[in-house]
């Protein structure tokens, strides 16, 4: 029998039918009238999903951390100074990129599962010059959302460009992209945009199309060079043919499909809907006595890091998957073995909440004979 079980990782994600029936149309020519029309609609949609009609969109073969390279590419140069919001494994990877393309960088951070506060952030603000200030919407590694228009505005008043990573939050959790004045968001196909992995998408505002543009040398990296895929961009939205580097053509099409599931179902439900499952399965990981690894009121609507209880630990994912679902074991370098990770995003419903919760109740009493009940909770929060 076909593989049925359910992906229920932080990215990638189950994809809508449709979404895949793109996927495996016959590969056009990238220049094919059609493909033009696919690819220069799915640029507009993607600005209604960050809410950011004057962004402009890239979209690249490549993944998320391509995404982090290339806006760190075009709006660093030597001695620019970038304070990272750290907040996880990812967030220390943002500060890794910044620093090969030369970047100073000062992160601020918190122990594992936190998140530094407003307060510190704006404390180290006023102890120095930034350019930049880069927050990761949604750290996969931990399970925390930060506070991206708090930070945003801190950031804003200090005179700093602020690059969000999204990879794990957009098109999932509220980004107001253009009302809170991000400069730079970024994500991949895999995740709640809802495709196959393989596309980097970067949202750039008209400040940081100015920073790029005000840079004294030229991006070091062709392919990541905003001034080589902007007359690109441009000409697809403009239905024109105009070629720089061969586009992922399938991966496009099966975007494009997907942010049109996103636009009908609207953004707001899109949050609201992700907000309610994430409050089930909080309501589920409550009653089964489990605990997170994010604070609680830092816990993510995207993904749950849940920590193993006493006399349980990592076999719980095999035996998870033994139950037909596919969850994640631990990420952070300094707790990997102590928590598993179930991703919620994209076209998640309640039966699959209900799906996932017994299959962990039945996989807590195989693996570990212990009694954990929380679909009624799932269910009553439902
Ligand atoms: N940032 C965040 C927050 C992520 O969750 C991920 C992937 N899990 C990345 C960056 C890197 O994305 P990719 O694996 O597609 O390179």
């Amino acid at each position: 029998m076909a593989d049925r079980r359910l992906l229920m990782i932080p990215g990638p994600i189950e994809l809508e039918p449709d979404v895949l029936t793109a996927l495996s149309e016959k590969t056009r020519s990238h220049v094919d009238p059609t493909f033009i029309e696919v690819f220069g609609r799915a640029l507009g949609r993607l600005r209604e999903v960050f809410l950011a009609p004057d962004a402009q969109p890239f979209v690249v073969a490549g993944s998320g951390t391509l995404a982090m390279d290339m806006a760190a590419a075009n709006l660093v140069e030597p001695g620019t100074r970038a304070l990272v919001v750290d907040t996880g494994w990812f967030s220390a990877r943002m500060a890794e990129i910044l620093a090969r393309w030369g970047a100073e960088v000062v992160r601020v951070g918190a122990p594992i599962g936190g998140a530094p506060s407003l307060d510190e952030v704006a404390a180290t603000l006023a102890r120095g010059k930034f350019d930049l200030v880069t927050i990761t919407h949604v750290d996969t590694s931990t399970g925390v959302r930060a506070d991206v228009e708090g930070l945003a505005r801190l950031a804003k008043a200090h005179g700093a460009l602020v690059v969000v990573d999204g990879v794990c939050a957009a098109a999932a959790e509220v980004l107001r992209m253009q009302a809170w004045d991000v400069d730079v968001a970024l994500t991949a196909s895999q995740k709640a945009i809802g495709a196959p992995p393989g596309l980097a998408i970067v949202m750039a505002r008209p400040a940081a199309l100015a920073r790029h543009r005000a840079r004294k040398a030229k991006v070091p990296s062709l392919y990541l060079d905003f001034a080589e895929w902007l007359p690109i961009m441009e000409a697809y939205e403009a239905r024109r043919p105009h070629y720089f580097a061969t586009p992922a053509v399938n991966l496009v099409a099966a975007l494009d499909t997907s942010l049109g599931l996103l636009i009908a179902e609207g953004m707001e439900a899109r949050f609201a809907r992700h907000a309610r499952l994430a409050g089930a399965f909080r309501a589920a990981w409550s009653a089964m006595e489990l605990s997170l690894l994010p604070r609680p009121e830092l816990a993510a609507n995207t993904l749950s890091a849940v920590r193993y209880p006493s006399g349980a630990d990592a076999k719980l994912v095999a035996a998870i998957g033994k139950e037909g679902i596919v969850v994640a074991g631990g990420l952070h370098p300094e707790a990997k073995a102590e928590y598993f990770r179930v991703g919620h995003m994209g076209a998640i419903s309640p039966s699959d909440v209900v799906a996932v919760v017994s299959a962990i109740e039945r996989a807590f009493r195989a693996a570990f004979g212990q009694e954990r009940r929380g679909l009624a909770a799932a269910q009553a929060a439902l």
